[in-house]
């Protein structure tokens, strides 16, 4: 029998009225999604790793200036960019991550370098920017990193003294992206990367790059990546929670995630999950989440507003997988 593949992806959770997207930018959008989500596919079908069909669609997203992450990546109080990110083998329990990095163009291959070579898990700040300069990882001038957009965005927070999540920011409508996914020899794999949230105090760090909050993979119940008010999934250990209610409470990957953003993330946000049957759940509490996924059972889709048709997996779950 041919082994289930299944990938998913997001770019951010937030208020995504259709009316703040107009069709120019909600076609680049689902384009953008579109062929990250192909890049990942193309791997799981040639036989490829989970870890690399997650790396490669969360760096095809960091490269990406739409969302916030890597180039895309949302200004901080201070009026400079530090990034977290992470990545995790499901097969392993093999975790990576970096936190409050700058310059770097593509922090989820440094958590990755992170995971491969060394003793430690976590790495921040210099030390994170000084082993990435040992790797020989690709690194770039602020500028790259600029975009007018985002300051507007930046002006807009300080001038109304909040943290907004980008989805939510009047200015514009980037966000944080991850990836999860099952491959054919039944490994899981999730990674999550992220700039943060707009005028964030400089050294504060969300849940996306910290194990069990924004990203966990686990061969024996889910893939998990999450998006949203990070101090809210950090505070329940959101990504953890969806495997912790499958393995001691039997809950099947969407009624388990479905749970965790509906009644115990105390904020805002969305996730994407994957178990190792391939089934996909996408649930958001807000009003869109930027999301594609695709599995071998043939069902996939592009989708960012709530109730836009084709989200989940499998019909039977169709209540609980977005
Ligand atoms: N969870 C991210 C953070 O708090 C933000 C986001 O997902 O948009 O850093």
């Amino acid at each position: 029998m041919t082994p289930p593949l299944a990938i998913a992806l997001h770019g951010g959770a937030g208020i995504l009225k259709r009316s703040k997207l107009d069709a120019a930018a909600d076609r680049d959008f689902r384009t953008a999604l579109s062929a990250a989500l192909d890049r990942g596919w193309d791997i799981l079908q040639a036989r490829g790793s989970a870890l690399d069909a997650v790396e490669t669609v969360t760096r095809a997203l960091e490269d990406s200036p739409l969302f916030n992450a890597g180039r895309g990546s949302v200004y901080t109080s201070a009026g400079t960019h530090e990034m977290d990110a992470a990545i995790m083998s499901g097969r392993e329990g093999d975790f990576g991550a970096v936190a409050g990095v700058t310059a770097v163009r593509n922090p989820v291959s440094l958590a990755r370098a992170v995971m491969e070579q060394l003793d430690a898990v976590f790495l921040v700040g210099t030390g994170a920017g000084d082993f990435a300069h040992a790797c020989g990882m690709a690194v770039e001038p602020p500028e790259y990193f600029h975009t007018t957009a985002r300051v507007e965005q930046l002006e807009s927070a300080r001038r109304s003294n909040q943290t907004p999540l980008d989805h939510d920011a009047e200015v514009e409508k980037y966000g944080t992206v991850g990836a999860v996914a099952l491959d054919a020899a039944g490994d899981l794999a999730a990674a999550t990367s992220t700039g943060g949230i707009t005028n964030k105090r400089p050294g504060r760090v969300g849940d996306s790059p910290v194990p069990g909050a924004g990203t966990f993979a686990d061969n024996s119940t889910c893939a998990v990546s999450c998006t949203g008010e990070g101090e809210a999934f950090l505070r329940c250990c959101a990504a953890h929670e969806v495997a912790a209610r499958m393995r001691h409470g039997g809950a099947g990957l969407a009624a388990a995630a479905h749970a965790v953003i509906h009644s115990t993330v105390p904020g805002k946000g969305g996730l994407v999950a994957v178990d190792r049957n391939g089934t996909v759940a996408l649930p958001f509490n807000t009003e869109g989440m930027f999301r594609a996924w695709r599995t071998s059972g043939g069902r996939g889709g592009v989708a960012i507003y709530r109730g836009e048709q084709g989200e989940t997996a499998s019909p039977a779950e169709r209540p609980w997988a977005h």
